[in-house]
């Protein structure tokens, strides 16, 4: 094998993007990718999830809103066409970054790379990876625990393969990929039961945004049990039965067809690495700058464990490469957005809101959606856009989201905060009329004290 300078393992979204910038900066780059190119996010993430809402939202939209705008119409689903589409968009992300990585020259092979005696070695080409650096962007997998395994068992990494629908549904978890699942199979007309171990669902998320989707989700017949605890997972002879203990300490058993285990996911590292003292709890460490204890081994993306999230990965690997190529200037700013592609959509930057309130010298104002024109229009009303100020200098801390396309209206906030831009410097931008982010500027002309619209 010729030497290369880096070899990147891992073709998801942090990996790639890894890759074609070392490439683009002039670095001779490898790219070893041991199943499909683009990872979690393309094949079982990102990409298949939101063809599925996108499928939903036409469901829902034609059976409740159409009707109140007096159109009807028969909705009927094909599952097997659905499923093609899903898989459509798959192979178009797949084959995008495949081409891209061969646009800018990344060198490609698909094999497992392994860790042994200090080295990185392909596990069916035999050969050590020959590169002046490395870095690891394995990403991760479903945790399912022992106790509730069972062979039946839907996580993410199955459901796209699914060729028909459940009559009924149990989701352990209501992360984001939990609630997105439980709006896209009710939708469908699945009967979804959602089991959250913490009070609220998406618990890491504005606690007013967790109250808004539990009650749509209660609207919308999901039976929502916060509180609760999983205990048990049996397949019985139509499905599963799975007993939970709920809020109040009692025991109940849920019958459904499928069970969804949604309850988070652990880092994935090449064979023999976990035996390095590079992982904390299963996470591979990295200082400020993406570097393992290892000398010359860097690490991106979901293999870290922190924010798992493919923009994160993607972020980290454009970094890693800067650092690497000797351009600290271009390292991003350590400001993640959120977005949830449940019903009512979800985004938030910076502060969220938590049970407990705010802390001491931040202050906010919530403006609601149903005070806006352009939800009024659409027929969807439920929602709200949240500010959170610093007061002292009026700088924007947090924005919380909720309402219809709020996810594509997210980056105003993420810009203002990344920039340190207070609420007086954001409302001299005018906002067009009507559109949901108009949302935005009411918040902010709120917590400055002079709303014009509430
Ligand atoms: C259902 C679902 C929905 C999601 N939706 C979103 C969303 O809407 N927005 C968002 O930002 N994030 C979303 N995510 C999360 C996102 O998919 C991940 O955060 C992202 O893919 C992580 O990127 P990564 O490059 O770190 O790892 P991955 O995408 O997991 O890629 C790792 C790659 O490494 C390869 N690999 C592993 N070990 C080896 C080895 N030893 N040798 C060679 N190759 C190896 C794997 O085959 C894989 O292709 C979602 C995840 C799921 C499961």
């Amino acid at each position: 094998m010729v030497k290369f300078d880096v070899a990147v393992i891992g073709g998801g979204p942090g990996g790639a993007d890894c890759a074609i910038r070392l490439a683009q900066y002039g670095k001779r780059t490898l790219l070893i990718e041991k199943a499909h190119m683009g990872g979690t996010c393309t094949n079982v993430g990102c990409i298949p999830t939101k063809a599925m809402v996108a499928a939903a939202k036409i469901m829902k939209d034609s059976r409740k809103r159409a009707p109140r705008m007096g159109i009807s119409s028969v909705v009927d689903l094909d599952f097997e066409r659905l499923m093609k589409h899903v898989n459509r968009t798959v192979t178009i992300s797949r084959k995008g970054i495949e081409s891209l990585l061969s646009k800018y020259g990344v060198e490609i092979v698909r094999d497992t790379a392994i860790y042994k005696d200090g080295q990185f070695i392909l596990e069916k080409g035999g050969v050590t990876v020959a590169a002046s650096k490395i870095v690891l962007a394995t990403g991760s997998s479903p945790f399912v625990p022992e106790a509730l395994n069972s062979p039946g068992i839907w996580t993410s990494d199955n459901v796209f393969s699914i060729k028909e629908l459940p009559k009924s549904l149990m989701i352990v978890g209501a992360g984001y990929i939990g609630v997105e699942m439980a709006s896209i199979f009710s939708a469908f007309g699945t009967e979804v039961t959602i089991v959250e171990m913490m009070n609220r669902l998406i618990p890491f998320e504005d606690v007013e945004a967790s109250r808004l989707l539990e009650d749509s989700f209660k609207r919308d017949k999901i039976r929502v049990l916060t509180s609760s605890k999983v205990k048990k997972i049996e397949e019985t002879d139509g499905g599963f039965s799975t007993v939970v203990e709920t809020a109040d300490g009692s025991s109940e058993t849920v019958m459904t067809e499928k069970v969804l285990i949604a309850i988070g996911r652990r880092p994935v590292v090449p064979d023999g690495f976990s035996e390095t003292d590079v992982l904390e709890k299963g996470r591979v460490v990295t200082d400020n700058n993406y570097a393992t204890s290892i000398e010359d081994v860097y690490a991106i993306g979901d293999v870290r464990g922190e924010t798992m999230l493919a923009h994160v990965a993607s972020a980290e690997g454009v970094s890693v490469a800067a650092v690497i190529a000797g351009k600290p200037e271009e390292v991003h700013k350590k400001l993640y957005p959120g977005v949830i592609f449940c019903e009512p959509e979800i985004a938030s930057v910076g502060v969220r809101e938590g049970s407990n309130g705010l802390d001491e010298g931040l202050e906010k104002f919530v403006f609601p959606m149903s005070a806006n024109g352009r939800a009024n229009t659409l027929g969807e009303r439920d929602g709200f856009a949240k500010i959170i100020i610093e007061k002292a200098s009026g700088k924007i801390k947090g924005v919380s989201l909720a309402g219809p396309g709020v996810t594509e209206l997210l980056m105003e906030a993420v810009i203002a905060i990344n920039e340190g831009i207070d609420i007086h410097t954001l409302l001299k931008a005018v906002h067009p009329h009507p559109t949901i982010c108009e949302a935005i500027k009411d918040a902010a002309e709120g917590v400055a004290g002079f709303p014009l619209h509430i």
